[in-house]
């Protein structure tokens, strides 16, 4: 039963089982029948389900955790005195499933901050590398219409977003195969 998608993550509740088998979903048209259980699978290392799967009991679960597509799983909620057993299908009370929602809901906060730090650091190592390139390129004459033609921009925005430090000279006619002049 999934939680639904966000990016690339989809999360889910799963009962565990003593063995570590895990449930993978209700038995669709077994519901309601009284021989009628969860999906049991294993997990490798990774996380991901392999050798087959077993009908069992979801009441005899030892308890439950949050999951997601991504690898992530949240911790191990054993099931207490206090707590509602999951059902024979692997069902679990609303309050125990709301409580796993908000830790995967919370994986995936963390998980979309961290990306946002790490593209942002990038995007304006990028920005600084862009600069240092137009000013270069100013140096060696390039017109801002060159400039916003190779950045795929208009003249206008490229000036600008780039005339404050611009250090190519300002004299009419200054470009294509004219040198540098000295500075005094
Ligand atoms: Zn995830």
């Amino acid at each position: 039963m999934s939680w639904g998608e966000v990016g690339d993550h989809e999360g889910y509740s799963r009962v565990v089982f003593v063995d570590g088998r895990v449930g993978q979903g209700s038995l669709g048209l077994l519901m309601r029948s009284p021989t009628g259980g969860v999906m049991a699978r294993a997990l490798d290392a990774e996380g991901r389900p392999h050798g087959t799967s077993e009908i069992r009991d979801g009441r005899i679960a030892i308890g439950c955790r949050a999951a997601c597509v991504c690898g992530w799983q949240g911790p191990l909620r054993e099931k207490t005195d206090g707590d509602e057993a999951a059902d024979r299908w692997g069902q679990l009370p609303d309050d125990v499933d709301d409580a796993l929602f908000w830790q995967w809901q919370e994986h995936v906060r963390s998980v979309a901050l961290a990306s946002v730090g790490d593209l942002a650091a990038k995007a304006a190592g990028i920005a600084k590398r862009l600069t240092a390139a137009v000013l270069e390129a100013r140096l060696a004459g390039s017109s801002w219409s060159d400039l916003g033609a190779a950045a795929s921009i208009s003249r206008q925005s490229a000036h600008e977003r780039w005339s404050e430090q611009d250090k190519a000279p300002r004299v009419a006619g200054a470009g294509r195969g004219r040198r540098r002049s000295a500075k005094s």
